[in-house]
């Protein structure tokens, strides 16, 4: 194994045994009970342990400990969402073949809110219909007031999946709370983490380690930096990791900071594309609806993003959109979608992804 002092490593273990294997870890690098700043359990079945003050000969046997599934040696400044050297982005798939980081750019469209099921099997229609891979519809949703709509929860999920069955088409959801990270996962064929929770730690790491091994999609904060967005996305990859999932799940999406610019909702920091595409392999995609906040403005930061050489966009489209229960200012009807798709691509270097 590769470790040296000034490593990270991550050591899961295999579900039946965590306990007895974390013993066994802990008495092989002198590591008491007591708490110890270097070593840290994530859930029950991966640990992260800072090498600061272990004998090496000692690591050669961690691999060999009863328990012990993988071992993962990072330096301190390697990270599970760097991009290697020369190294090229890695595809999220989504569903049975939407593709997420492919060649071309991958829309993923639908409701801010699902409101019924004709509601939504209509918009899924309409977004397929004009290109679009991949349906998104929040169930649970994120209100700033306690006094709005929060979605249909469990009984929206089961729409989303009708609509899926119906066209085709994978189903985008959001998780709000760690208790609803299984139910998304059982319905959906990505979990949204939004912005608001985007430092929700124990949630990132229980969304990448859904059991059925669902990939993440990961709103970048209202207020977050780039590392601060990608130590987050690192949570969702350990939380993967911890579930022996190797493949590349987990997409990034810019949906517009918080600055003192007050022409749209948000600032849409486009210039944020490129600089995830250079620091990580993962796709990264564009929301412009959310820093829009009005209609007129949504293709202009989609055509943007994918300018700027985003992997797609997650658009909000209404049948009706001056009577959506949620955000309806910035939802595109069906016509102007159709545009968006058009218009996009001559943005950008090839096709669009059919659905
Ligand atoms: C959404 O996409 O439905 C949403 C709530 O977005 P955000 O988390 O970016 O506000
Ligand atoms: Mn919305």
């Amino acid at each position: 194994m590769n470790c040296s002092y000034e490593s990270i490593m991550i050591v899961t273990f295999v579900p039946e045994v965590p306990n007895t294997a974390r013993q066994h870890l802990q008495k092989l690098l002198g590591i008491s009970d007591l708490p110890d700043p270097r070593w840290r359990c994530h859930g029950s079945s991966l640990v992260t342990v800072r090498l600061e003050a272990v004998d090496k000969v000692v690591l050669e046997h961690v691999g060999n400990l009863p328990g012990v599934r993988r071992v993962f040696c990072l330096s301190n400044k390697e990270r599970l969402y760097k991009k290697k050297v020369g190294s090229v982005r890695q595809p999220v798939v989504i569903g049975d073949h939407a593709v997420v980081g492919g060649d071309c750019p991958t829309v993923i469209a639908g409701p801010c809110s699902v409101e019924s099921r004709e509601q939504v099997m209509d918009i899924a229609e309409m977004v397929a219909e004009a290109g679009a891979a991949a349906l998104r519809g929040g169930c649970f949703k994120p209100r700033s007031s306690p006094y709005e709509f929060a979605g249909l929860g469990e009984l929206g999920l089961e729409y989303m999946a009708a609509a899926r069955e119906k066209t085709g088409l994978p189903v985008v959801t959001e998780a709000l709370a760690v208790s609803q990270v299984e139910t998304v996962a059982s319905w959906a064929d990505v979990i949204q983490i939004g912005s608001r929770n985007m430092s929700n730690f124990p949630l990132l790491f229980e969304a990448g380690a859904n059991s059925l091994g669902k990939p993440v999609l990961l709103k970048r904060g209202l207020a977050a930096s780039v590392s601060e967005f990608l130590e987050a996305a690192e949570y969702v990859l350990l939380g993967r990791l911890s579930t022996d999932n190797l493949q590349p799940g987990v997409i990034l999406c810019e949906r517009g900071i918080r600055t003192f610019a007050p022409a749209q909702r948000f600032t849409f920091d486009v210039g944020v594309i490129p600089v995830l595409q250079q620091q990580t392999h993962l796709p990264v995609i564009g929301d412009p609806s959310h820093p829009a906040g009005e209609r007129s403005l949504v293709p202009a930061l989609g055509r943007a993003a994918i300018a700027a050489g985003a992997d797609g966009l997650l658009v909000e489209v209404h049948r009706d959109p001056d009577h959506a229960w949620c955000d309806g200012d910035q939802s595109l009807d069906a016509a102007s979608f159709k545009t968006l798709m058009k218009d996009i691509k001559r943005y950008s270097a090839t096709e669009v992804t059919a659905g």
